[in-house]
Formats: structure tokens, C-alpha cells, sequence
């Protein structure tokens, strides 16, 4: 292999040369006690920066086996190297300036999710592969050797010693995030043991600072779980540790409005993740598959049986096979919720107020007025007993209006001045005393049947200097949480709640990238065969397997398969 003297020689031999003679310098070089390779060099310097990563034998960097020999350890190890690789990094960035983009030392900034990132890898056997971008420097658009030469020999092994090798403080900031990763796979562990669909710890922080913050709310009430439905579970680090159990089958959340149901749907549709110590929600865990559910008016709906829900269609439509451009609310809804059974999901989370009424209840007056052979609709209500006894999918509804869900309920939670209270057993009297009447069950509930295959349209490679094929050359595009596109068509994913880190958006792009160029997209496989391909290709070869050049870059989140799910099913063909 190469060495830092090489590479040293061959910046001296391009100084002042045009930008793309640092094309000369890809390849890997020993650094003494690292490997540094420059994957990718960036064609000028205003351009995306490079790509490079550093590769750490395991007895250099030194962190003991046990911080990363299960998955969600390695993951917990993983997002503390990245954290402290980017923030080393942000200490000597654009030390050496230049034109553009000269100087940028950057790695994923990750925010309060643990997530498995393409930034790092840490292997079975300790070796560390943590992987950033770099603006190698230029005066105008030629070569900055000298700059480069620090960059690369001097400022890189610096974080490279600053984050990827374990001191007294690396380990304990290392063993802290282990300890607490332990903790919560141990309430994932239990939630399955305990019957429950989620777990919020007592103490625990729900609202945050603001609605577009992802830190917790100064001064908010901490959570107190109500006596009847605490639960203590004994976590290997913290210990005993008591909370709410929200049991399987269908919860109900009410209260009067701005008193915290919506925050506490919120915290539960985020616990499907780890969160970091401070967040305030690392002990709000969901059961991992786990959908959020909400109205999408104007998505797209593919070939999705929604007879369940929806009936005949004044068009004369079949919805054993709806498909459409623009659904409504109600359609929409009913989409969401056949397309997350045939993802895995077991539980449902629903809010009011991102649902379509009609979607979700209908009461005797308006059943009165329009008749049941002129709607449609068999409303949520009425169908989520038998999506619970039938199918073991559980739910926890926010419903503040609506009476409706009393009747069919398991458990029901009031949210009074962000306290909650376990008012199941005063519901069931009132109803009593009022002679409520009983929310009936639909009839004929029957799950659809038929395996559903993906065909998705508009990705086209584009052909580029008379060259065709490989899937290096179809385009792909992200746009944060908004918005991926790939080739000729795209993915709308701003409601897709559970979405939460703009690497996910783009690994979701990456996906259906591959997805296209391996040919999975052409109608012959379904939604679960695709999506499981695509998880076993990660699952064996590591990030590259969903990279477009072989060699995986920083820069990519995993999402759930849910979420993948969620993205082939919005698929929108725009070319
Ligand atoms: P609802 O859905 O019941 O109308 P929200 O959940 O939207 O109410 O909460 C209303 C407001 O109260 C939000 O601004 C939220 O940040 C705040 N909030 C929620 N929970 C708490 C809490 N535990 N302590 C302090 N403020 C809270
Ligand atoms: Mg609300």
C-alpha cells in the first residue's frame, strides 16, 4: 500500500496543476496506525466535496469488545464515533482556506435518533471505518498542495486521534451511550414479554422546545404514569424502572385540547427510535413496527385493496384494486392502513387531528340523512375490534371529539394539564349510566389476500456519452424530509411521519436506485420481496451494497422497512 510519504510526494507533484489532478490522488494510503482512502474526488472546487474515510485497526483504536458485540451496541458505538468525528472535525474545519469549498472537514451530524449511518462502521472484529467529506483546497481552480498536505496530514489524523481512539473519556462517553443502548433494547425485550405496544418512563420529557425543535422543552411537566398502568421493569443498568405500559389491543388517549394527547402520540410514533441521553424520550419505547397513520389528501395510491374501509365508489371504481393520482382524505387514510398491515406493522397510531373524520367515525344522524347505500365508508371505528382480534394489530387513537371509540376501547388515557389518567373504569360507567349506545361492528371483515407487486415506472438511466446500462448514471435527487427522486419519477415523503433524519430520505433514494437498477421494480416481485432484498443486501456486504459506486459514503440513514414500504408506495412518476 501506498503511504502518507506517497501521498505527500504526489501533492508536491500536482501543486498549482488544474482541480482535476487531485483526481491522481484516489486510492488508499497508509497513514501510520490508520488507513486513509480518498473515494471520491469531487470534479471542482465548488462542487459536492469529496468523499473519504479513515480505517482503524481495532488495536489502535482500542474500544473493548463488549461496546460492540450486539447490534444495537455497535449501532450506540457507532453514533458516538460519528458524533465525536464531526465535532473534531468542525474544530478544523476551513482551517486551510481557498476558493469554494476548500478546507470543509465534515462528517453526518447526527441529531437526537440513533440511527445506523453510513458514516461509520465499526466490524465484528473492532476495525473502525468512519467515513466524511472534504473540500480539498484550490486557489481559484488550481491545486492547493500545501493546504492539502495539512488537510490530510496533519488536520485528519488529528480527529482521527481525537475521536477514533479510545481514551479514559472516549470510553466513558462510549460505555454511556452502551449502557443506555442496553436499557432500551431491554424495554424492547420486555414490551413483547409484558404484552404492551409501548413503554414511557416516569420522568420522562414528551413536549418539545418548539414545533420545528427536536430538543426538549425547558420547565415541561415530566411524565408520572398513572398507578393502575405503571409497570416497573428491571433495566441491567438503570435498574428497577417504572412507567406506563400502554397494553396491546386498542387505548384511547383524551382530554380537552391543549393538554398533550398529540404530544404524547408524538413521543410514542418517535420511540420506534433510540434516542441520545438529554433527549428527554430515551425511555419512550414503541414496539419497532409501529405506523403512524394520517390522511395524505392528493398522494398517489397504487393498486392498494382498501375494500375494507371503502366500498363502491360513485365512479364505479373497484377498491380491491384503487389506484389513483390524487386520493382523498378518507381514501388516502384507508391506504395507510392496508399498506402498514402488509408492512409488518402490529400497532397503529392515529391522531385526530391529522385524520379524516369521515374516515374515522360516522354518527346515527348523518347515517340517518345519507343512507348507507350512498357511502361508501365503513368507518375506523367500526373496523378496529376486528383489526385488533383478528389480525393482532393493536392501536392507540388520540380522540378528543368523538365518543365514538369509548365503546370499543381496551384501556382509555385522559391527558388532563399533561398528567395523565387512566379513566377506563369512568368511561365504562358513564356509558353505563347513559345507556351510550355500543359503536357496532362492521361485518365481513376479511384482510386482502392477494400479493400486490410493485411496477414502478419513469426510472430511467441517463444515457451519457453514448454509454447505457449500469446503475451508476440514474439520477438521484433529495430534498430533506420533503422530497427523493430517482431517474424519472419521485417520492413525496412530508407526511411520512416516522421519517425523521434527511440520511434516511436519502437512503431511501439510494434503495429504489438499487432497487431499479437490479431490476425489482418491473411488476414481478411485491412490496415485501423487494424490500426484503434490499435489507438482506445491507444486512451482508455492509452500506456499500446500496451505494451508487460501490463505495459507500457518508451521508446515508437506515430507515424501517416501514418506511420503505411508505416510499414505493408513493411513488409518483414524473418523466
Ligand atoms: P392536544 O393534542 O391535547 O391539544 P398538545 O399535545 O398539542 O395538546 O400540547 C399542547 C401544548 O402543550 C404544546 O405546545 C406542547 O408543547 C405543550 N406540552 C405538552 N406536554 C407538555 C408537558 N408535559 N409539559 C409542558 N408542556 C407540554
Ligand atoms: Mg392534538
Amino acid at each position: 500500500m501506498k503511504t502518507d510519504r506517497d501521498l505527500a510526494r504526489q501533492l508536491a507533484s500536482i501543486e498549482r496543476r488544474g482541480y482535476p489532478a487531485y483526481k491522481s490522488l484516489r486510492g488508499s494510503y497508509d497513514m501510520g496506525g490508520f488507513t486513509l482512502s480518498i473515494d471520491h474526488v469531487q470534479g471542482d472546487p465548488f462542487a459536492a466535496p469529496s468523499q473519504l474515510s479513515v480505517v482503524v485497526p481495532a488495536r489502535t483504536a482500542g474500544f473493548p469488545r463488549p461496546l460492540f458485540d450486539a447490534p444495537h451496541r455497535k449501532v450506540a458505538l457507532e453514533d458516538v464515533l460519528i458524533r465525536r468525528f464531526a465535532q473534531a472535525a468542525s474544530r478544523v474545519s476551513f482551517k486551510v482556506g481557498g476558493s469554494g469549498k476548500s478546507g470543509l472537514l465534515a462528517t453526518s451530524r447526527p441529531g437526537p435518533e440513533v440511527l445506523a449511518r453510513s458514516a461509520c462502521e465499526v466490524s465484528r472484529d473492532g476495525l473502525i471505518t468512519l467515513r466524511f467529506e472534504a473540500g480539498l483546497p484550490a486557489h481559484g481552480r488550481t491545486v492547493d498542495a500545501r493546504a492539502c498536505e495539512r488537510m490530510l496530514l496533519d488536520l485528519v489524523p488529528r480527529c482521527v486521534d481525537e475521536a477514533l481512539v479510545c481514551d479514559d473519556r472516549a470510553l466513558a462517553v462510549a460505555q454511556r451511550a452502551v449502557d443506555l443502548a442496553d436499557d432500551q433494547q431491554a424495554v424492547r425485550d420486555e414490551l413483547g414479554r409484558l404484552g404492551l405496544v409501548a413503554f414511557v418512563a416516569d420522568g420522562s420529557v414528551l413536549p418539545r422546545a418548539t414545533g420545528v425543535s427536536a430538543k426538549p422543552l425547558k420547565g415541561a411537566r415530566p411524565f408520572a404514569s398513572p398507578a393502575s398502568m405503571r409497570v416497573t421493569i428491571d433495566l441491567p443498568h438503570r435498574g428497577p424502572t417504572s412507567g406506563m405500559g400502554i397494553a396491546r389491543g386498542i387505548t384511547l388517549i383524551v382530554g380537552g385540547g391543549y393538554h398533550g394527547k398529540s404530544t404524547l402520540l408524538r413521543a410514542l410514533q418517535d420511540g420506534v427510535y433510540n434516542h441520545v441521553a438529554g433527549d428527554g424520550r430515551e425511555l419512550v419505547i414503541t414496539d419497532a413496527t409501529a405506523v403512524k397513520l394520517r390522511a395524505e389528501d392528493g398522494r398517489p395510491v397504487h393498486d392498494a385493496d382498501i375494500s375494507l374501509f371503502i366500498g363502491d365508489l360513485p365512479d364505479g371504481r373497484d377498491t380491491h384494486r384503487f389506484s389513483t393520482e390524487d386520493a382523498s382524505g378518507s381514501t388516502s387514510q384507508a391506504a395507510g392502513v392496508i399498506e402498514a398491515l402488509e408492512a409488518g406493522a402490529r400497532a397503529l397510531l392515529v391522531d385526530e387531528d391529522t385524520s379524516a373524520t369521515n374516515f374515522m367515525v360516522r354518527d346515527a344522524l348523518m347515517e340517518a340523512v345519507v343512507s348507507g347505500e350512498h357511502e361508501p365508508i365503513t368507518p375506523f371505528v367500526e373496523r378496529v375490534r376486528d383489526l385488533w382480534e383478528q389480525a393482532g394489530v393493536s392501536c392507540v387513537i388520540v380522540a378528543g371529539s368523538s365518543g365514538a371509540f369509548f365503546s370499543v376501547a381496551d384501556a382509555v388515557i385522559q391527558m388532563d394539564r399533561y398528567e395523565a389518567h387512566d379513566i377506563t373504569e369512568r368511561v365504562r360507567r358513564v356509558c353505563a349510566d347513559l345507556q351510550a349506545p355500543q359503536t357496532p361492528r362492521a361485518v365481513g371483515f376479511a384482510l386482502p389476500q392477494r400479493e400486490r407487486r410493485v411496477r414502478i415506472f419513469g426510472i430511467k438511466p441517463q444515457v451519457r456519452g453514448g454509454r447505457r446500462g449500469s446503475d451508476a448514471r440514474i439520477k438521484v435527487r433529495v430534498r430533506g424530509l420533503d422530497e427523493f427522486s430517482v431517474g424519472g419519477g419521485s417520492v413525496d415523503v412530508r407526511l411520512v411521519e416516522q421519517l425523521v433524519d434527511e440520511e434516511q430520505t436519502s437512503a431511501l433514494a439510494q434503495c429504489v436506485r438499487c432497487a431499479a437498477a437490479r431490476g425489482l421494480l418491473d411488476g414481478a416481485h411485491t412490496a415485501g420481496d423487494i424490500v426484503a432484498t434490499l435489507y438482506a443486501m445491507i444486512d451482508e456486504r455492509g452500506w456499500s451494497a446500496w451505494s451508487e459506486h460501490g463505495d459507500a459514503s457518508c451521508g446515508l440513514a437506515l430507515p424501517r422497512p416501514q418506511e420503505l414500504f411508505a416510499a414505493l408506495n408513493r411513488w409518483r412518476a414524473t418523466g
